[in-house]
Parts: C-alpha cells; sequence; structure tokens
C-alpha cells in the first residue's frame, strides 16, 4: 500500500506531532522519501511548526510584524 500525494498531506500535520501509528508514519515517511513536492511541503510545515513552538521563547520577531500587532490592538 502506498500513500498519494494528497493522503500523505493530509496526514502530514499528525505525522510532525507523532500521532500516527507506526504504519502510518512509515507510509508517510516513504512518500516523502520518494516525492519532492511532498518533501518540500513537509520540511515547510516542520519549520512553521518550530517556529510556532519558539514564539514565545524567541525575542527575535520581525519588526514590522511587532508593528503591525500593536497597531492591530491599538485600533481594536
Ligand atoms: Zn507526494
Amino acid at each position: 500500500m502506498n500513500l498519494n500525494c494528497e493522503e500523505t498531506y493530509q496526514r502530514m500535520q499528525d505525522y510532525l506531532d507523532r500521532e500516527l501509528s507506526a504504519i502510518e508514519m512509515a507510509l508517510v515517511t516513504e512518500h516523502l522519501i520518494g516525492c519532492g513536492i511532498c518533501a518540500e511541503e513537509f520540511e515547510f510545515e516542520a519549520l512553521v511548526l518550530r517556529k510556532l513552538g519558539r514564539t514565545l521563547l524567541d525575542t527575535d520577531i520581525p519588526k514590522d510584524l511587532e508593528e503591525r500587532v500593536l497597531t492591530a490592538i491599538s485600533n481594536a
């Protein structure tokens, strides 16, 4: 059994959260190894997840984002 791109994409979030069964983890891994498109998408998702996980601790937030947030708050 092989996953297609759509099936892989649907499982990507759970894969990153380690919420898939061992068999499904293996199937997703197998697809990512063989599919450049999904591998790239996975890289991106993993990067976003890492950034989100670090947001509260990391003070290295882009200046314009900080300003946009502050503006949004003061306009509320
Ligand atoms: Zn694919």
